[in-house]
């Protein structure tokens, strides 16, 4: 056995209610005083929530977080960090709330607190996003790692039952990749198996009853877990089609990881037994990608890239892209492969059956 592994130094608190009663505390352990606290427009009543219980060390709210950080929408809220003298900032809302929380740390090197309330996982990983011009820049600083994470399970009561479902399997796209990643780590492999085994459970639980608290809590856990398997290691294919998908032509994030992810895992199923058979475990079934597949197709997930938009003229273009990019994965990525997987995720059919020896019948 041989592995590497670093733990971020983070803190994690994961309560019902504990944006509003764990946040003001986790600042002052920080030793900050006067916090900006951005999130999206939509996210701006919780966000006041949380900045009326930070009281006297809430600097200014600023509710002006846009999807994948716009450079104009990032140079703004750094100007207002600056212009408040700010000495931290508080980032409540999904990967756009966050990932603005983030640029602002990068430029400034503020501590960052994060209170997700989607499962996407970017408040575990260093990795900063910048859009420019159309064109998605990213990277990854220890500068960015927010220094600890307040999951409150109360704040995604709101979330609506479709997101939640897409946005989990967003979360399980990074535990799957994670699996085969070839900087994981025995500690690692366990987080994300255990991440996908959590949030299979908490999905169809919350989608019967979206009020449940007991299921919304399971599901950040899982996010959590998923969301450390994702900063620890080097995403593979799905990850770099997803980004294509979304950066290229537009489509949207969770929504296309949850099309994409079964027929990503049955292409490389034959060259990733272990992580096959470690997703298989956790979704207890025999085959994994065709699990995933029935799992979001019976959460009501959309299932096709039609469905999404894409055009069928894209699928070329798409393929060329994604091809043409280096970057590890477990089989050979050749433009032919990538054809067939898009083809397969266009077309929204059950995945290639994958196999395993002791598998049934279906
Ligand atoms: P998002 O933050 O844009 O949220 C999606 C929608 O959900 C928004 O309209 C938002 O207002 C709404 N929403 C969020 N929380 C809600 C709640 N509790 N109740 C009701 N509505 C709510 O999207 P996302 O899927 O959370 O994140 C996607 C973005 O994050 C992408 O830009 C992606 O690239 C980035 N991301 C980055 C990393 C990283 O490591 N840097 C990791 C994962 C995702």
């Amino acid at each position: 056995m041989e592995f590497v592994h670093e733990s971020p130094p983070m803190r994690v608190v994961l309560r019902p209610g504990s944006s509003v009663t764990a946040v003001p505390g986790e600042a002052e352990r920080l030793g900050l005083r006067r916090v900006l606290v951005v999130c999206g427009p939509r996210g701006a009543e919780t966000a006041r929530a949380v900045a009326a219980a930070l009281g006297d060390a809430c600097a200014r709210l600023h509710a002006e977080a846009r999807m994948h950080v716009p450079v104009e929408v990032a140079d703004r809220a750094v100007e207002v960090a600056r212009a408040t003298g700010a000495d931290g900032c508080v980032a409540v809302g999904g990967g756009s709330a966050i990932g603005l929380g983030k640029a602002i740390a990068l430029r400034t090197g503020l501590p960052l607190i994060a209170v997700p309330t989607t499962y996407a996982g970017s408040e575990m990983t260093p990795v900063w996003g910048l859009t420019e011009h159309g064109a998605k820049r990213t990277g990854r600083d220890p500068s960015v790692l927010p220094r600890s994470v307040v999951y409150d399970p109360e704040l995604t009561l709101t979330l609506p039952v479709a997101l939640s479902v897409t946005s989990g399997i967003n979360a399980l796209a990074h535990a799957a990749e994670a699996l085969y990643a070839p900087d994981a780590s025995p500690l690692v492999s366990l987080t994300a198996e255990e991440g996908v085994r959590a949030m299979a459970g908490a999905l169809p639980a919350l989608a019967a009853d979206p009020g449940d608290l007991e299921a919304r809590g399971r599901a950040l856990y899982a996010a959590w877990l998923c969301g450390a398997a994702l900063g620890a290691t080097t995403m593979g294919l799905h990850h770099k089609l997803c980004h294509v998908l979304g950066g290229t032509f537009g489509l949207p994030h969770a929504e296309t990881h949850t099309v994409v992810l079964p027929y990503v895992l049955a292409h490389n199923a034959p060259a990733a037994p272990t992580a096959l058979t470690a997703l298989g475990r956790a979704l207890d079934a025999d085959d994994a990608p065709y699990a995933l597949w029935e799992l979001s197709s019976r959460l009501g997930a959309p299932r096709s890239l039609a469905e999404l938009g894409l055009k069928e003229a894209d699928l070329a273009v798409a393929a060329g892209e994604v091809a043409g990019q280096a970057y590890p994965n477990p089989r050979k990525v050749t433009a032919q492969g990538v054809r067939e997987i898009l083809r397969a995720a266009y077309e929204g059919d059950p995945p290639p059956p994958t196999y395993r020896p002791n598998q049934t019948e279906r």
